[in-house]
């Protein structure tokens, strides 16, 4: 995938998940929940698990912030779902390394594929990390 192609995937993700987030809001029966904040541009990313023994059931989140951070916020949710604890955990060093423009993230990544694109503007990657960092913090208690 070319820099330009990782780019516009990006844009068009942000902007669909932006503006028709998908699972926003409290989650009824959540077991566990984290909320991770960014002080540079006042994100504030709160994250909602259902864990049932080691499976991440369902994820919900409510976000104030920026249009990224809720993007990959609503991303999230739709990606964690019916995995189990190490996995979720697993995607977190994706997505991290995603954003860094670490191309050691390689293998299927699906629609997360499109946050390589937030390596051209290094000053949102924190943006795009945050819902992620609040998913590690909610699972921490878990062995
Ligand atoms: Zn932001």
């Amino acid at each position: 995938m070319t820099t330009r192609d990782a780019k516009m995937l990006y844009q068009e993700l942000v902007l669909d998940h932006g503006k028709a987030p998908r699972n926003e809001g409290p989650l009824a029966g959540a077991t566990h929940d984290a909320t991770a904040k960014n002080p540079l541009c006042g994100d504030r990313v709160t994250v909602h698990a259902k864990v049932v023994g080691q499976r991440v059931e369902v994820t919900r989140f409510e976000a104030r912030g920026c249009m990224i951070a809720k993007a990959s916020a609503s991303l999230l949710t739709e990606t964690v779902r019916d995995l189990d604890v190490a996995e979720a955990r697993a995607l977190v060093a994706t997505v991290e390394a995603l954003a860094r423009g670490e191309s050691s993230a390689a293998g299927d990544l699906g629609a997360l594929e499109a946050l390589r694109g937030v390596a051209e503007f290094p000053a949102r990657r924190a943006c795009v990390t945050l819902a992620w960092h609040a998913l590690r913090d909610a699972l921490h208690a878990i062995e």
